[in-house]
């Protein structure tokens, strides 16, 4: 799957909705309004493969189907195998569940100490604020609470949630995930933030978002004071193939970044959309042109149903061999698999040491030359007995 930059300018546009005036284009809550949720909807803009069709058919009993118009217009709607479609557009392979999938591939549940939080590593929670997203991403971690497909019990209550950071010291970081956290108003964010700063040991607030892909016109200079007002506010987006990396993103971007918002990306590896090392070193190389430095790339979660979108680990490690030394340092994120039944992120890598022992450290750069590194001292004999200059008191 060969990439090349011009196939893809930064340019996205109103495609198929040039005939919508441009303020409401512009306005989140149109983008909203007007997504395509049904397969009759989504058959009056494209030709969908069998595959699609009944993937389509099936998916409010999963995850529901929901695309906005600025990202529907990503498609290439000739190209059945395009990176894009393949995210958003259901299939039936989805219907397909292997036995090493689960429902809570993560165990988040069990780490939940109160609706909606998930407490797994010693200092930081994620706090799930809601169970809505722009668009759905076929292969979601939380497809068992999103969209309310699969009538999952989901109510965050926010007092609770906050009471419990109240009384943890320990808390110094939290996560507001969901679901997307951008979808709730202006004033809910700007509360909470306001909550979560009042705590007295909670250092670091983030949030993991992918808003500014589906839905940038969300990033309104409003928000982005809501940010500046709570600041420091860390954010993660979710880009994962170059063709994402619209004007649009770059500017709802920069907007965060004005606003003082460091900004991070995740990325999820998935077969047919980014599991190629160039299609990989154009994304990172675009994240940091719009100041985004990649953050994770996540091996898929195991989660039912999402085998078709199952990548090599192999593939994963090469990408970022691939990566590592052939360009800029901050472009390479951090392969991770989130070990399944709750174990937390855990970093695989290419494996660059050879030997480690009492003498030395035997390694490979990433041409694959060999070094070494002594870890012992010998002094030089014309040395030995020598005595410092008068001049110099220790
Ligand atoms: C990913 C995650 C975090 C944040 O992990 P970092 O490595 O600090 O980004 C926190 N809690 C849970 C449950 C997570 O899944
Ligand atoms: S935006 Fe995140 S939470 Fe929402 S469907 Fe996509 S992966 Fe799931």
């Amino acid at each position: 799957m060969p990439y090349s930059e011009d196939r893809s300018s930064w340019f996205a546009g109103q495609g198929l909705w040039s005939h919508v005036p441009e303020s409401d284009w512009r306005d989140w809550a149109w983008q909203l309004k007007n997504r395509i949720t049904t397969v009759e909807q989504l058959e009056r803009y494209m030709t969908l493969t069998p595959e699609e069709k009944a993937g389509c058919l099936f998916a409010n009993h999963k995850l529901a189907l929901a695309i906005t118009p600025y990202f529907f217009n990503l498609i290439d709607r000739d190209d059945p195998h395009c990176p894009i479609r393949r995210q958003v557009i259901p299939r039936g392979e989805e219907m397909v569940v292997s036995a090493e999938e689960m429902l809570d591939s993560l165990g988040e549940d069990s780490h939940s100490p109160v609706p909606g939080l998930v407490h797994r590593y010693p200092d930081r929670v994620l706090f799930l604020v809601t169970d809505r997203c722009a668009s759905y991403c076929r292969y979601c971690t939380r497809s068992r609470l999103v969209s309310n497909a699969q009538d999952y019990n989901f109510h965050p209550e926010y007092e609770q949630a906050l009471r419990y950071i109240e009384a943890h010291p320990e808390v110094r970081d939290v996560l507001l995930s969901g679901g997307d956290p951008l979808l709730l108003s202006d004033k809910k964010l700007d509360h909470l933030l306001g909550r979560l700063r009042a705590i007295k040991h909670v250092e670091f607030i983030r949030i993991g978002s992918r808003i500014p892909v589906f839905l940038p016109q969300r990033i309104t200079p409003e928000l982005c004071e809501i940010f500046k007002k709570h600041g420091p506010i860390w954010m993660s987006i979710h880009v994962n193939h170059p063709r994402e990396a619209t004007q649009e993103l770059k500017d709802a971007c920069e907007r965060l970044s004005y606003a003082g918002v460091p900004l991070g990306n995740q990325s999820v590896l998935l077969r047919g959309v980014n599991d190629d090392a160039e299609v990989m070193q154009a994304l990172v190389h675009r994240l940091l042109r719009m100041r985004v430095r990649p953050y994770y790339l996540y091996q898929m979660d195991l989660i039912t149903g999402g085998s078709h979108f199952m990548a090599d680990v192999r593939k994963g490690i090469e990408i970022i061999q691939a990566l590592r030394g052939h360009t800029t340092g901050y472009a390479v994120p951090q392969y991770v698999i989130d070990a399944p039944g709750g174990g937390g992120k855990v970093p695989i890598n290419p494996d660059y040491l050879e030997k480690l022992t009492a003498d030395e450290v035997v390694f490979r750069n990433f041409e694959g030359k060999q070094f070494r590194y002594p870890l012992k001292r010998t002094p030089v004999k014309e040395n030995v007995g020598k005595v410092l200059p008068a001049e110099i008191h220790l």
